[in-house]
């Protein structure tokens, strides 16, 4: 009987455990709980994709070099022409 209490209370220690890691991981996202789980996803946290001019690789639009109205990866492709 003492042996079925013990792992009861092992089970619940291990689930209070992992709700409240869950909820730590959630709150330094800056997502409340609720909404952290499940495939609806909130769309802010997708960052909009820039192109390089120059090479055509893909990266976050905040890192992008502007220049003449295009976007760079880099300051150095923003130097060279078009390929
Ligand atoms: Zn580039």
């Amino acid at each position: 009987m003492m042996r079925i209490l013990f792992w009861i209370g092992l089970i619940v220690l291990i689930v209070f455990a992992v709700r409240s890691k869950l909820r730590a991981m959630a709150k330094r996202h800056g997502v409340p709980p609720d909404t952290a789980r499940g495939p609806a996803a909130p769309s802010a946290q997708i960052e909009a994709m820039a192109q390089c001019a120059h090479c055509g690789m893909y990266f976050p639009a905040s890192e992008s070099v502007k220049a003449d109205g295009l976007d760079y990866c880099s300051p150095g492709h923003v130097r060279l022409p078009p390929p």
